[in-house]
């Protein structure tokens, strides 16, 4: 090792910053987070500086660097142009043994800053020892990712509740064991996601529970997840982490393989969409599931495309959880009409085209759509129609005979934001033909409306062709 990686407490300590500019104030805000007290010595500060100055958080004094300024530091920074300066000032600390940094002069520091991730408490330091600070820098981004934003909370929360659970389960082995599912299982899915009363009557049962076994006072969970349109891009952060941490996954037909493949490799897959033709499970059925599973101390993904509030049924299926007291949560997703829309270069939205934007179904019933059509033709509006694509030759008629303009700009994005993405585009009155020619695989969205026509000069994402 190059560098040996410490964590040192500076709280209330006097560490010296020379220099005022951009880079010493990114110094300054780190060290300023670890609570100790700044005396920066520049003649002239940046404003983020002069603002922490003016708050009082740090002490300026306009004028040259002395010797005398290192009296009792417990660490030095120096953040200046004047490599002289520099020098001498690195020379004069470590003959003081007080540890230096000079920015972007590894040759005259005796400590270098990692790359953190702050989690506080939890933090996590990167470093490539200055050879190769871009590499630092993408490990820093990857880590950023894939550590949830709330783990500093449960790292407090677990430290609050030590000597409860210690109390409560005296022997060390099954302490641990609790740990481990503490750490997988809903109380810290609850302290993430910010509800910490939840988190601790969930834990005091647990507890309550607690046998010599302990794994049986352990309940399972369902996560409720929107997966976006497509592309595995687009997941959220929290929607990737409970799909590696599931033991189940519940998906249907909308969900790609593309995005199954980041399911953990040893979640079981049940299919529970419905297939043309082939027996659906009824939502009553799939909630009846997913409660057995989680009786059974099982973590339940239940996958769905796009988000799993938009014509998603996810209201419906987790209706029945809360009443059998099963811990769930619902990750949002990315809407087809979002993901659509962006990669087809269509604004929902635009100042020149549309102020509002209104997303309905276009699934018919009895063959029949009944719909308030007047409401969908308002000027200076999006329609935005889902699971329209075989009723639109219907949908296209009722629109043009309750008054839209037949020439209105429509698109039908089918497999949006996926590799084979197709956009048809065609006045209203002829988009029904359009589609039919191009025989659309699905699912598709129909957008209408004049914005439209801004994919000529937006349209950016090239699919890999059908
Ligand atoms: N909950 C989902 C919608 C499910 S309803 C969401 O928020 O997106 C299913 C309909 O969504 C399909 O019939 C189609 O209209 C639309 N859809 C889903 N994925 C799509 C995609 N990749 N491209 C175009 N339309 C899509």
């Amino acid at each position: 090792m190059n560098h040996l990686p410490i964590f040192m407490d500076i709280k209330g300590r006097p560490v010296l910053v020379v220099g005022g500019g951009e880079r010493a104030a990114r110094k300054v805000e780190i060290v300023h987070r670890a609570g100790s007290r700044i005396l920066v010595v520049a003649e002239d500060l940046c404003p983020a500086l002069e603002d922490l100055a003016g708050r009082g958080e740090i002490e300026h004094q306009a004028r040259a660097f002395d010797a005398a300024d290192l009296d009792r530091r417990v660490l030095v920074f120096v953040a200046n142009d004047d490599g002289d300066l520099a020098r001498r000032i690195s020379k004069l600390a470590q003959d003081a043994s007080i540890p230096v940094n000079v920015v972007d002069r590894l040759d005259l520091c005796t400590f270098i800053m990692p790359a953190i991730i702050d989690r506080s408490p939890m933090l996590v330091a990167v470093s490539s020892g200055g050879a190769a600070p871009i590499l630092s820098r993408v490990l820093k981004a990857r880590l950023e990712t894939s550590i949830p934003a709330g783990l500093g909370r449960l790292a407090d929360f677990a430290s609050a509740c030590r000597d409860k659970v210690k109390a409560a389960i005296p022997e060390g082995r099954l302490r641990l064991r609790f740990w481990e599912h503490f750490i997988h299982g809903p109380i810290a899915e609850y302290v993430l996601a910010g509800q910490k009363e939840d988190a601790g009557n969930l834990l005091d049962e647990i507890l309550e529970k607690a046998k010599p076994d302990h794994g049986s006072g352990v309940s399972g969970e369902v996560y409720l997840v929107g997966s976006g349109p497509g592309d595995p891009d687009l997941l959220t952060f929290r929607a990737l982490r409970l799909m590696q941490q599931a033991d189940v996954v519940l998906h249907d037909r909308l969900v790609t393989d593309d995005i199954l493949e980041l399911v953990r490799r040893d979640a079981e897959r049940v299919f529970v969409g419905k297939r043309p033709g082939d027996h659906v499970m009824r939502q009553e059925e799939i909630s009846q599931l997913m409660i057995r599973l989680a009786k059974e101390g099982k973590r339940v993904l239940r996958l769905k495309s796009g988000d799993p509030f938009v014509f998603g049924r996810g209201g419906e299926e987790i209706d029945d959880l809360s009443s059998e007291g099963i811990p769930f949560q619902v990750v949002p997703g990315v809407t087809a009409a979002q993901g659509c829309a962006s990669y087809a270069g269509i604004p929902l939205t635009h100042r020149d085209h549309a102020q509002s934007c209104i997303f309905v179904t276009g699934h018919a019933k009895d063959d029949t759509l009944d719909m308030d059509w007047e409401k969908l033709i308002q000027p200076s509006q999006t329609l935005v129609v889902y699971m329209g694509l075989d009723s639109l030759p219907m949908l296209t008629e009722k629109l043009i005979g309750h008054g839209a303009d037949p020439k209105t700009p429509a698109a039908i994005v089918d497999n949006g934001t996926r590799a084979n993405q197709q956009v048809v585009t065609a006045p209203l009155d002829a988009i029904a033909d359009a589609a039919a020619k191009a025989n659309l695989p699905g699912p598709a969205i129909i957008i209408v409306g004049s914005v439209v026509t801004l994919r000529e000069r937006l349209s950016w994402f090239k699919s890999a062709g059908v």
